[in-house]
């Protein structure tokens, strides 16, 4: 496995093969891996001659400064979990080589933007699509792998790929969680064992959710169960609680008997922010 630290290395290698005719596998990532992360790796890795790994925190899709400086950095320990998944090439640039002068361009993704994880984090998905841009011009990768832990993001790059006739294949990959449930994340690691104690509620709802819309509640009641259930733990700051269809992600008043739901939450415990999300 090599590690490359320059666009112009990291271009000029991969062309190289793919002139030999090789295929392209890409995971874009911020580091601090897990199981996760490595779960989209070894995809990766059963589906292409060679597997590329980009780790950059990328501090255009953070709105809050401070949740950018606490961002784990730890590129020698997910080097170490890299290389056995499977990874070829990680490309690990810094701030100034991604960004010489910041982007003037802005990325609107309509409905998509006002909902969820754009209505609470302004900014997010503009930063997201234009470091995701990037990052597919740098690498041209034949496929790339994102996790449906960040369902929002799969859906604006669904949509950004078809809008700019990117020529790759996206493909979306299954949560991994924790023995006991909880989606794994590169924050948990800054949840105090206190909080990382109860921090499976949250993937314990959207499962009480969900099966209260199998048994024909409508998402209202439901939504208004799981907000007092909230409310009554002041650990847990609830942020969003949104039962929607899995397409457009728009809400939807009952379980979407045409197509598949999304039930999408995010909650703060212990300051730190959790997303997760079920899709029946
Ligand atoms: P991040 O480093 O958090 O930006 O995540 C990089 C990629 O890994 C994204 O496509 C995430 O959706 C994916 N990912 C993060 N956590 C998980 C998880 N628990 N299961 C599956 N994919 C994940």
């Amino acid at each position: 496995m090599q590690v490359l630290n320059t666009i112009s290395e990291t271009k000029s290698f991969l062309k190289s093969q793919r002139k030999l005719g090789k295929s392209i596998g890409f995971v874009p990532t911020m580091g601090a891996l897990h199981e996760g992360h490595t779960s989209l790796i070894s995809r990766a890795r059963e589906e292409n001659d060679v597997v590329v790994c980009s780790i950059f925190v990328n501090p255009t899709q953070f709105g809050n400064p401070e949740d950018l400086k606490m961002y784990p950095r730890t590129l020698e320990a997910d080097s170490q979990l890299l290389e056995p998944a499977g990874c070829d090439i990680v490309f690990a640039p810094n701030a100034d080589e991604m960004y010489p002068s910041l982007p003037n361009l802005t990325l609107d993704f309509g409905n998509l933007e006002h909902v969820m994880e754009g209505k609470f984090r302004t900014g997010h998905f503009n930063g997201v699509g234009i470091v995701v841009s990037k990052l597919f011009h740098i690498v041209n990768p034949d496929k790339a792998y994102f996790g449906l832990k960040d369902l929002q993001q799969v859906a604006v790059l669904n949509r950004m790929v078809k809008d700019l006739s990117f020529d790759l294949e996206l493909i979306p990959c299954p949560i991994v969680r924790e023995k006991d449930g909880l989606a794994m994340s590169s924050r948990n690691r800054r949840l105090s064992p206190d909080a990382r104690g109860i921090a499976p509620v949250i993937s314990k709802t959207l499962t009480r959710a969900k099966s209260l819309l199998l048994n024909g509640k409508d998402s209202k009641s439901v939504i208004a169960e799981i907000t007092s259930h909230f409310s009554q733990m002041p650990e847990f700051q609830l942020e969003y609680f949104e039962i929607s269809d899995f397409e457009h992600l728009e809400p939807i008043e009952k379980q979407n008997e045409s197509g598949k739901t999304a039930i999408c939450i995010a909650a703060y415990l212990d300051n730190v922010r959790l997303i997760d999300n079920i899709v029946f």
